[in-house]
């Protein structure tokens, strides 16, 4: 964050805050409930609150927001707890609303005492029609006046067990004819006698998320609880029970949800894809997960950079993924080593290269850091080099190879195409061209000008690797957004696999951790799927935005 940005709403908040000593030390908090994996919304609300508790000098708590027992496991807080410091934030504090469900409990008995809560025997439809609409006031059912000691007595039972699930509900007494239908009673506490990940059966009444989401950030004396806009009727409610409570006053502020085009950002959905095997798991390179985008070689550097163009809205957009594309290119460009990969292969034979010989050409590592050096690379009579990169009939501006072309070898020599070879598909299989050898990159003595490099890979030096390239999971721009099935919207082109790519020898020893630039080809990183000897790499992401190319020209 640069000095010169003007500051968002919430920084204007919190520096006026901290001037007038309403709250020297501010406090935030990231609360994922552990219900699935965080994708890239959750990144920039985990970028903002651990950003401005930085910023201001303040603390972040991570709070699993775990009310919820039969949606909740103890791999989902891992997998959290990774993916956070992954994108190299660290918390403060490590909580749990579990760990307030006795103080949450006694809250509760609380505001029966004030006679603001009741047991209420209906079942959820009996409450949910009594409810009434926002255009019709609700109707107090039968127990809404029961005595003090009777809802004491009922919630206490309620607490032991005595009662089958969905029997019960604890309520607050709040205002059946709030235009808010947040406040017309809601529920505080369900019956479910099911296992919690923490807990264990020591409950089986569970609060719901109102009524444990800010209590719990007031047990933490969170100064600034940031939200996203569909909180904002839940703010009444969340001021209530502060107030009704007379607990430390934390306060609740909303900014809109980051939406990503082409891809579904709801844990529900993402869930749906892992278990009906859309994808290969949470971390599948498609899935908008902060796994996904790590496996698929994104860098926590451009997820944050991401988060920070994206700023702070406070009405609802959808952001363009080729942003996100354009801030891992940067960033890529800048660490990933250069090395050669033909993934669609031909033979290209240099009919005057002395058989048997080879040469150790240098490559550059990384032509945009000094520092990043050269590697060997092995030249020899009989390469691999693209399918794409051979015209039989060259057409008009074609710089690369075609019969009776010269194009220069990436770091080697400039060519001369003679002919090829095709077979009785009429496929090319190989294509035969003169080396001048004079031309060699790097020395003197080239008089030849060629307006083409291509990459290649010696043949008898190649290691073969298996390389896995991407396109959007969805087909749509709005996938959520349509009438059916989201799932139908699926990209079945999604994933393409080449078996075996041809690859300089150096990367038999590439490392999981670093970033790789195959020339004119994209980025890519080593998969989690590799073996010794048998090498799996994923594209990050292409070189140009050949995405909204396509687009234009659809369009026109
Ligand atoms: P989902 O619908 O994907 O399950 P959620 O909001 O239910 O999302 P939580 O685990 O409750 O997920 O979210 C933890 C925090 O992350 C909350 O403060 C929530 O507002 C925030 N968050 C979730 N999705 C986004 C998003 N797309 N953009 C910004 N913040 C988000
Ligand atoms: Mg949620």
């Amino acid at each position: 964050m640069t000095e010169e940005k003007s500051l968002n709403f919430l920084e204007e908040i919190i520096e006026q805050d901290i001037k007038d000593g309403k709250h020297p030390q501010i406090h935030t908090r990231f609360p994922p409930e552990p219900n699935g994996y965080l994708h890239i919304g959750h990144s920039k609300s985990i970028c903002l609150n651990f950003g401005l508790a930085a910023r201001y000098g303040g603390q972040t708590n991570l709070r699993f927001d775990d009310t919820n027992p039969t949606t909740e496991e103890t791999e989902y807080v891992d997998s959290i707890k990774d993916d956070i410091r992954w994108l190299g934030f660290q918390w403060d504090n490590e909580r749990y609303a579990s760990d307030y469900f006795e103080e949450l409990y006694r809250m509760a008995v609380t505001l029966i005492k004030k006679g603001l809560a009741y047991v209420d025997d209906s079942t959820a439809e009996q409450i949910a029609l009594s409810k009434g609409t926002p255009t019709e006031q609700g109707r107090p059912g039968p127990n809404r006046d029961r005595s003090v000691e009777e809802n004491l007595e009922l919630f206490e039972a309620m607490r032991a067990g005595k009662f089958p699930d969905g029997s019960r509900t604890l309520r607050a007494k709040i205002d059946l004819a709030s235009p808010n239908m947040h406040m017309r009673d809601p529920i505080l506490y369900r019956i479910k006698h099911a296992h919690h990940h923490r807990t264990g059966d020591a409950w089986c009444i569970y609060p719901m998320y109102d009524f444990a989401h800010g209590q719990s950030d007031s047990i933490e004396h969170i100064t600034h609880s940031i939200c996203t806009l569909e909180f904002i009727p839940h703010r009444p409610l969340y001021d209530w029970f502060i107030e009704k409570l007379d607990i430390f006053p934390s306060h609740q502020y909303e900014f809109a949800r980051l939406n990503l085009n082409y891809t579904v950002m709801s844990k529900r959905k993402l869930l749906q894809l892992v278990n009906e095997g859309f994808v290969s798991g949470w971390d599948d390179p498609r899935m908008p997960t902060i796994s996904g985008l790590r496996r698929r070689g994104y860098t926590p550097e451009s997820i944050r950079d991401f988060c920070d163009r994206v700023g702070i809205a406070k009405r609802e957009n959808i952001i363009d993924v080729s942003l996100l594309e354009f801030c891992i290119r940067e960033h890529l460009n800048k660490i990933a080593l250069r090395r050669m990969a033909v993934l669609d292969p031909i033979k290209l034979i240099l009919t005057n290269y002395p058989e048997g010989e080879v040469e150790i050409m240098e490559g550059e590592n990384n032509p945009e850091d000094p520092n990043a050096g050269t590697r060997p690379v092995p030249f020899s009579r009989e390469l691999w080099i693209e399918r794409e990169d051979f015209m039989e009939v060259p057409s008009k501006k074609w710089f690369r190879l075609a019969p009776g072309a010269v194009v220069r070898l990436k770091n080697a020599y400039i060519v001369r195409c003679d002919d090829f070879t095709k077979d009785d598909e009429g496929n090319v299989t190989e294509v035969r061209a003169t080396y001048l050898p004079e031309s060699r990159s790097g020395e003197e003595g080239s008089s030849v000008k060629v307006k083409g490099t291509i990459h290649w890979i010696s043949a008898a030096h190649a290691i073969t690797a298996e390389i896995r390239l991407y396109d959007r999971l969805f087909r749509s721009e709005n996938p959520a957004a349509e009438e059916g099935d989201f799932k139908d919207d699926l990209n079945p082109e999604s994933l393409t696999v080449i078996p075996a790519a041809y690859l300089e020898p150096g990367m038999a020893d590439a490392d999981p951790a670093t970033k790789y630039q195959f020339i004119r080809k994209g980025y890519f990183v080593l998969d989690k799927d590799s073996r010794p000897g048998k090498l799996v790499f994923n594209q990050t992401v292409t070189l140009k935005d050949t995405w909204a190319k396509e687009v234009k020209k659809e369009g026109a």
